[in-house]
């Protein structure tokens, strides 16, 4: 029997952004006084939510032609909360910039659509124009550079663009949360979990070097949270389509975030080219999507724990079978995978990145060598489909998230949601100051309609 003192209220499993979201919200949100933050990495958010990984946007949902109108409602609400952080914690801008943002359309089709959506979105995005031509060459003059003067153009543009570097956010989490000097928060780096058992109401985690126990466990493991799901009896329903993501570099081109419009069917971001978040002077183009057996990008020592998250079952054969089977589906995935083949892969990109920059050289292309993360996207394997959002899966006092874009965006409301979830598990004595996490981060407007 471990002394009282050894035990945590709550342990959390992942030091990415969301985990590190979470820390923050407990530590200064509840009266949660012992949380332990175990982490495989030596340092935070080195994994997806690192500024290789992903594409670095605050996305709204209001450019993200994918979304349906109730989806933007919710991203909009949560990356909402990311927005008031960045600007109460970061006033030197060093964990993000901000830039404008605009989806491109063009000819008919896509022109009509993106009109039909102003109307429909107009009302949730007040900041969010209709711009013609003339403006779009104003603000992003190499979109007009050496277009067809007959193509129908149009945008949908808004300056609330925020390109962030959520490992610097994450880690500003955690320094914020540390700053609590009459809590036990401990920081438990550079240590893998390798197994999670229960015994007498108590979790016992099991790391490389040591064991702790915790009341409540929050796995925030990327696609991980679905492998120590799995090993514990839960998520049996799921398995993961990895899909990696990279980049191709060029010189400055772009003045703020230009996305082309997305398909309906696909659950990722549309390509789009914008400037890094520390350096104008690069943009970057991407990300593509290409399927790949992993659960985590340039480490492959994920294959084998791939396929245990998959389940190798006849299930997961068959739910991938259908997805992939789909000729639009495969026809992406496979256009996807050339991207990063070398020689001809930029020659296939850069067409892509013509219907931004068409004046663009190729040699001014140039594949972004180690960058770009792995989107763990949910495969249910009930209804045979590819899930658009994030999962999470609720057991015994323990919760499991899976976060594919936009992850980083809702890391705080997650926390929220998960903050409440484990003030639940742990009973009656221990409060959410939910009213002041929303006066903070919600802004005014925000909490007096969420708090009805
Ligand atoms: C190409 C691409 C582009 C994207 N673009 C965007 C974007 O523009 N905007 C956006 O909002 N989102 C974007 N995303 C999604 C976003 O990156 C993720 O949703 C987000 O980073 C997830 O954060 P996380 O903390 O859940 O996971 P991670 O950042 O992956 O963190 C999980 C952590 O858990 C640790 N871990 C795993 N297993 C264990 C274990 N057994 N023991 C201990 N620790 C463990 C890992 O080391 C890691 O540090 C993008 C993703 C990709 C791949």
């Amino acid at each position: 029997m471990l002394p009282a003192k050894d035990i945590y209220e709550v342990a959390i499993v992942g030091a990415g952004v969301c985990g590190t979201a979470l820390l923050y919200t407990l530590s200064n949100y509840t009266n949660i006084s012992k949380i332990a933050l175990l982490e495989k990495n030596q340092a935070v958010a080195l994994v997806n939510s690192h500024q290789n990984s992903n594409s670095q946007t605050l996305h709204f949902g209001d450019i993200e032609t994918n979304y349906t109108l109730a989806k933007a409602q919710k991203v909009n609400r949560a990356a909402s909360l990311v927005k008031n952080y960045l600007l109460q914690h970061d006033p030197q801008q060093e964990i993000y910039t901000k830039y404008h943002k605009m989806v491109l359309a063009v000819g008919k089709e896509q022109t009509e659509q993106v009109k039909k959506r102003y109307q429909e979105f107009k009302q949730l995005f007040p900041e969010l124009r209709l711009i013609e031509r003339e403006e779009i060459e104003f603000i992003e003059p190499k979109v007009l550079q050496g277009r067809n003067t007959e193509e129908e153009i149009l945008a949908l543009y808004t300056p609330e663009g925020y390109t962030v570097d959520f490992q610097k956010l994450a880690q500003s989490f955690v320094d914020n949360a540390l700053e609590n000097r009459h809590k036990t928060i401990e920081l438990m780096m550079g240590t893998k979990v390798k197994k999670i058992e229960t015994r007498a109401d108590l979790f016992y985690i099991h790391m490389e070097q040591k064991t702790i126990a915790a009341k409540t466990v929050a796995v925030m493991a990327g696609a991980h949270s679905l492998l120590l799901a799995k090993s514990m009896g839960y998520g049996r329903d799921y398995a993961l389509l990895s899909v990696a993501g990279s980049f191709y570099f060029a010189p400055e081109m772009l003045n703020g975030k230009v996305y082309t419009v997305q398909l309906q069917k696909l659950p990722f971001a549309a390509i789009h080219g914008d400037p890094e978040v520390h350096d104008r002077r690069r943009t970057r183009f991407g990300p593509t999507a290409k399927v790949l057996p992993m659960l985590e990008r340039h480490n492959y020592r994920t294959i084998w724990e791939y396929f245990q998250t998959a389940g190798l079952s006849l299930a997961a054969f068959k739910s991938f079978w259908k997805i992939l089977s789909d000729p639009f589906i495969f026809k992406y995935i496979l256009k996807n995978f050339i991207y990063d083949i070398p020689f001809i892969g930029k020659r296939l990109f850069i067409k892509e990145v013509r219907r931004i920059v068409p004046s663009i050289k190729l040699s001014e292309l140039q594949f972004a060598k180690g960058y770009g993360g792995i989107r763990p996207q949910i495969v249910d394997l009930k209804s045979q489909s590819l899930e658009m959002g994030e999962a999470k899966i609720i057991g015994d006092r323990i919760l499991f998230n899976v976060t594919p874009s936009p992850g980083a965006s809702t890391c705080l409301q997650n926390a929220r949601d998960d903050t409440e979830r484990l003030i639940s598990f742990l009973g009656e004595e221990y409060t959410f100051n939910r009213e002041r996490f929303l006066a903070d981060l919600a802004g005014e407007e925000s909490y007096q309609s969420q708090s009805v």
